[in-house]
Formats: C-alpha cells, structure tokens, sequence
C-alpha cells in the first residue's frame, strides 16, 4: 500500500499540471499505472475511509453469561445481539440485509 502522504503529494503534483504522469511516478516511486489511477479519480482514498460501524466491537470472550439483551448463555458481548442490532440499524436505515 501506498503511503496517504506519498498519495497527497501525487494529486499535489497533478493538480500543478508541470510534470507528465511517467515523470510524477519516477518522481514518488510509484507505477505509472497507479498515477493514473491517482489522476482520474480511480484510486480509493484508504487513509480516508471511514472505519466500518463495526470498527468498536470486540470479539465475545470469557465465561458464558446470562445476556440481558435475548437471555441467551453467552459469552459476553453477545454475538446474537451484536447482529441483531446491526440487522436492526440497516432497517431503519432502509437497506435490505443480503
Ligand atoms: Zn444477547
């Protein structure tokens, strides 16, 4: 992966106009192929992306207990839940669950 920095400077260079494609990617030391990419939008911005709605969840662990949310043996957080709230969102949200 390309750094976000390495990126940035990319568009930098692109946006001044001076510089051709294969110079910009002998320059930065990436393929040209990937400075096109970089020029006409094609490239997602990783260092941008916003983490998933998932990004804070942490895997179940320990001893089974009790979960108050379906009353299931589980270990906690409950996985069951955990989705059903997921399932739950997307619905308010209007997107189908596939
Ligand atoms: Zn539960």
């Amino acid at each position: 992966m390309i750094a976000a920095a390495v990126v940035r400077e990319i568009r930098d260079l692109l946006a001044e106009g001076g510089l051709s494609q294969r110079k910009i990617a002998g320059q930065t030391g990436v393929s040209r192929g990937t400075v096109n990419a970089i020029a006409r939008g094609k490239r997602p911005d990783y260092a941008t992306r916003r983490p998933g709605p998932d990004a804070d969840f942490t895997p179940p662990g320990g001893p089974p207990t009790r979960c108050p949310g379906c009353g299931g043996m589980v270990q906690m957080p409950c996985l069951l839940c955990h989705v059903r709230a997921i399932k739950q969102r997307r619905r308010l949200q209007g997107r189908s669950f596939r």
